[in-house]
């Protein structure tokens, strides 16, 4: 009732000012925001330190047994990618991430590995601090698709940060009506601005391809449920995550 009050009061006015486009509803959901990197009060947990319940080993779907230590865990090559057990459709994804400052090689050998979002689509981590290698391979690029706009990359063995905004691709029938959508910050810099996916970017082409039923890693094909696991990739080299949470968008 006060609300209309409100709204029957204010009308007038807004009319007067051109600002009939004014809206009052939904009202949006009040989020506390998070505090020194910690994660909002709507957010889903992936990783707080403690342990890897929420994850799976690709492979097998047998346990996520990266090692874990100082609230970090660090890829482990004899368990390999894992992913997460709850597939997400649109996410806001927020995740740490460290390369070894142990330095053994160069290019795409120092420090890779993986964001995959949807499981299909590869946000490069790599060690890109003195490191040259193809622009669209460093760190924050859309793996072969899209370099970052800048490179925000820290020395080796200091963490750092994405913040990605995923827009899942949309099927109707099994034709693909909207492609995939990706914005990152890496450190707080914005570095993908909104970038249309042009499909799954480990096949020797980008493509989007779907099949109606659920995600099978053997034949690694988009589905069309909406909805995928994050995967996050062993490529063989010391690198390790903390603090990992999503928000369902
Ligand atoms: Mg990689």
């Amino acid at each position: 009732m006060k609300k209309l009050l409100l709204i029957a009061v204010l009308m007038p006015h807004l009319i007067a000012l051109g600002q009939d486009r004014a809206i009052y509803e939904p009202v949006p959901v009040r989020v506390t925001p998070s505090e020194t990197g910690s994660p909002p009060s709507d957010a889903i947990i992936l990783f707080d330190g403690s342990n890897l319940d929420a994850w799976n080993r690709t492979a097998d779907d047998g346990p996520a047994r990266w090692h874990i230590a100082d609230g970090a865990i660090t890829v482990d090559r004899d368990v390999g990618t894992i992913k997460t057990k709850q597939a997400f459709g649109n996410t806001q994804l927020h995740i740490e991430w460290r390369p070894t400052d142990v330095i053994r090689s160069s290019g795409q050998g120092r420090g890779n590995s993986g964001v995959f979002l949807h499981s299909l689509f590869e946000l490069q981590i790599l060690d890109s601090w003195d490191n040259d290698t193809y622009i669209n391979g460093q760190a924050a690029a859309i793996y072969l698709q899209q370099p970052p706009l800048v490179n925000v990359t820290k020395p080796p063995g200091e963490w750092q940060v994405f913040d990605i905004v995923f827009t899942a691709p949309v099927w109707e029938k099994g034709n693909l009506k909207s492609p995939a959508y990706l914005t990152v910050l890496h450190n707080g810099v914005l570095v993908q601005n909104n970038v249309e996916l042009q499909g799954a970017t480990f096949t020797p082409q980008p493509e989007y391809k779907a099949r109606c039923g659920p995600y099978s890693q053997e034949e690694r094909i988009q589905d069309c449920t909406g909805k995928m696991p994050i995967t996050l990739q062993d490529h063989g080299q010391v690198v390790s995550y903390r603090n990992i949470w999503v928000r369902e968008l």
